[in-house]
């Protein structure tokens, strides 16, 4: 996509240069892109019974993401698919994206392209349009901040607020495979910092790892739910486990819910990481973060249009408030869930 080969200072190209040089490959897609990159605004249309969805997600290095293990190509896909999640979360179609980005001069130019050889891909991949975007200096460390716009009719936007007593709940894919790779990532960089002979040892692991370093966002699911006509009673998109966001739903709900443990759906992989982890493939489940699935509910009457689709598991149903959050576990016994997902201000303590 880029021709540079070797390490190219950011300073030869200056920010107008540096920004030409990046976004001068963008091919528009979508007839709502009126004007991308280029001018002091991106001007997009939206007609008719449309309605407009926006969302932002900021990955900060150290913080959201480890350059010793996430290649910069995975962390732009990465940043566009989180992002597009969202989207996807309100039962919508994203079609813009911005990206804005903080540089020190630890990176190259090679770098950056590969940071947006990431973005491109996943705008390819999710047919979306970058129209524009922010660069700026950085004294230490990268920032990578996409906001994504999106659309979907008036009448199919999913709040997380719509969700009603027996409604079934429902997610996509499977869960704690994100938290899994993490694991890895971090026990291999730990063995590589005592030894820097030492090469990783991630075999075996390549389903988790890849869900933690290329996750994607379920665009499948937007069409196959407006192909059967569904429109769910809420959506949320699982970043930071299942526990965490069952609760958002039952708060923004005002209900309550009861799930299944052996209903959970857990990849092979996942469990057998953790069990080389001495940990309960429950746990990861529940509280490891970044699967980027969709948990949502739906009226009972669509039971028959949702258990026949593939990648969707129902999971269990909505309860009245009164009755709690609850996990029926496999021998019957009922615990009650509490959220313990990724915390953004976690105390000093801990
Ligand atoms: P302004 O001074 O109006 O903020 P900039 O010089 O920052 O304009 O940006 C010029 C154009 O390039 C704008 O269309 C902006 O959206 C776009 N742009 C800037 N940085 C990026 C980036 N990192 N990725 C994509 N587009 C960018
Ligand atoms: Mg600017």
């Amino acid at each position: 996509m880029f021709e540079n080969a070797d390490r190219t200072e950011l300073s030869e190209y200056g920010e107008f240069g540096l920004i030409d040089h990046l976004t001068k490959q963008v091919e528009i897609k979508n007839g709502s892109s009126v004007k991308g990159v280029g001018d002091d605004a991106a001007v997009i249309r939206y007609e008719g019974d449309v309605q407009t969805l926006v969302s932002t997600d900021m990955l900060v290095e150290g913080v959201h993401f480890d350059l010793m293990y996430m290649p910069l190509k995975h962390l732009g896909y990465k940043a566009v698919a989180v992002n597009v999640s969202d989207i996807v979360a309100m039962n919508g179609t994203a079609k813009q994206i911005t990206v804005s980005i903080a540089l020190s001069n630890r990176f190259s130019i090679e770098a950056v392209e590969e940071l947006y050889n990431g973005i491109y891909l996943a705008c390819e991949r999710y047919n979306v349009d970058l129209v524009g975007g922010d660069t700026t200096s950085s004294t230490s460390g990268l920032v990578i901040s996409v906001t994504v716009i999106g659309e979907a009719e008036k009448d199919k936007v999913v709040y997380r607020s719509g969700a009603k007593e027996n409604d079934l709940i429902c997610v996509t894919g499977d869960l704690g495979a994100a938290y899994m790779g993490l694991q890895l990532l971090e026990r291999e960089k730990a063995v590589f910092k005592e030894n820097p002979n030492v090469q990783p040892d991630l075999t075996g692991h390549d389903y988790v790892v890849e869900r933690q370093l290329k996750p994607e966002a379920r665009i499948w699911l937007t069409k196959t739910l407006r192909e059967k006509a569904v429109v769910p009673t809420s959506m949320i998109d699982v970043s930071d486990g299942l526990a965490s966001e069952i609760l958002h739903i039952a708060k923004a709900s005002d209900c309550g819910v009861q799930l299944y443990e052996e209903k959970i759906p857990i990849d092979f992989g996942t469990s057998s990481a953790a069990e080389e982890f001495q940990l309960a493939p429950m746990v990861c489940a529940l509280n490891g973060g970044e699967d980027y699935e969709i948990l949502f509910t739906v009226s009972p009457e669509h039971y028959e249009q949702i258990e026949l689709i593939e990648d969707v598991s129902i999971i269990g149903h909505v309860t009245d408030k009164n009755s709690g959050v609850n996990l029926v576990g496999r021998g019957g016994d009922v615990i009650e869930i509490t959220a313990q997902g990724w915390n953004a201000f976690p105390n000093k303590e801990e």
